[in-house]
């Protein structure tokens, strides 16, 4: 067995997600606040695509990089929501984001070169850099700060054998927003940024930007999964620059070999169309983040600055806590409320519970006055 296979961590969140569905089949009312992924069903256009892509017998393989209508439905959404110019030919369409990270990753490193990204952070990047034979370089980010990359911190830590910075915007676990002078300040060091922005979209105050904007040395991986509530149909892509796209076709083609047909049909359809839909889920999500940020501090979790993108809070669990896999297990067993310990995503948001406000507003009221009153007598 490959060492670095036999070495890679597993999600904690997966192993508290599968104990509050066996939870759930044992009939226990269990109320989801671990999920990463939104609970509205896909929006119909997208739905009724799908069905006339499938009756019209849509069922082979596409090119390795993706449809062309769909690339360049991608591009349009960049010059339309950035004003940005990207060629459909810098693009692979790929079965979700998680792919479009392995690609990039598995492009850019060399054995020992080190990758900056942020503490704490979504665990695939240092779990996939590893693999990769690489070095995770972790930031540490405060909760003070909004849990914002410190420019200078990040500058300290560069390194002859740095080869690349990742940035996540909107962040997956903090749900902070990077603002534009902080995105250009880290584009100008000039190394590659992997930009992963799949929670675009989703955002509640201020601006959002891609990377884009500031540099072309970037590997943008995002995809439809989240903004448009299609997490089980598999589709993201990458966007690279341009000497590297020839390089991700042939990983795509030997990976992969395309994206799923009919989700690539929808997906040209929810660029199309589906804006009116996001604009409706992201209002909810909005309603939803006031509310679990007030209810949260209420119970007199710590939330320093708001969140205000993705679907998420990391709050402050110390109070209650130095162990947070073990209080998320026993939030769930004593309350029925499933919650993400913050050791998910690095060692600097222990104490930490990531709450995710993919659930309904009854739901979300529920569990809290759940946790609240356990959390009293604890
Ligand atoms: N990046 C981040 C930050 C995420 O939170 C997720 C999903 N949890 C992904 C990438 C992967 O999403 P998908 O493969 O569904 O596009």
């Amino acid at each position: 067995m490959r060492k670095a296979a036999v070495d890679m961590p597993p999600f904690y969140v997966m192993e508290v997600l599968e104990r509050a569905k066996e939870l759930d089949r044992q009939g226990r009312m269990i109320i989801h606040l671990e999920v990463g992924e939104p609970d509205f069903p896909t929006p119909s256009c997208i739905l009724e695509a799908a069905a006339k892509a499938m009756s019209g017998g849509v069922v082979r393989y596409t090119a390795s990089v993706g449809l062309p209508e769909l690339r360049e439905a991608i591009a349009e959404y960049y010059v339309e929501r950035y004003g940005v110019s990207v060629s459909p030919d810098q693009m692979v369409v790929t079965n979700g984001s998680s792919p479009g990270l392995l690609l990039a990753f598995s492009a850019l490193l060399e054995e020992g070169e080190e990758v900056i990204m942020s503490d704490p952070c979504y665990p695939c990047y240092p779990n996939l850099v590893r693999f990769l034979n690489g070095l995770p370089v972790l930031v540490k980010v405060d909760e003070r700060d909004g849990f914002r990359y410190d420019f200078d911190d990040v500058n300290e830590r560069i390194s002859s054998k740095t080869k690349a910075i990742v940035i996540n915007s909107p962040n997956n676990p903090t749900g902070h927003v990077l603002d534009a002078q902080t995105m250009r300040d880290i584009a100008e060091i000039g190394l590659t940024v992997v930009s992963d922005e799949i929670y675009n979209g989703l955002i509640y105050e201020g601006e959002e930007h891609s990377i884009l904007e500031f540099t072309d040395n970037a590997f943008v991986v995002s995809g439809f999964s989240k903004q448009f509530a299609m997490t089980g149909w598999r589709l993201g892509y990458v966007i690279a620059p341009k000497n590297y796209a020839p390089i991700l076709r042939k990983l795509m083609q030997n990976f992969f070999i395309s994206a799923n047909t009919i989700s690539q049909y929808a997906g040209i359809t929810a660029l199309h169309e589906a804006a009116p839909d996001v604009q409706r889920m992201v209002g909810i999500f909005d309603k939803r983040r006031r509310l679990i940020t007030k209810r949260l501090r209420e119970i007199d979790f710590g939330i320093a600055v708001d969140p205000t993108g993705a679907f998420y809070v990391l709050a402050n669990a110390k109070k209650f806590t130095n162990d947070s896999l073990k209080f998320a297990f026993e939030i769930l067993e004593k309350t029925g409320v499933g919650v993400t310990p913050g050791i998910d995503f690095g060692s600097n948001a222990e104490g930490y519970i990531r709450f995710s406000y993919a659930n309904s507003i009854e739901n979300i009221s529920a569990g809290l006055n759940k946790l609240e009153k356990y959390l009293e007598n604890r």
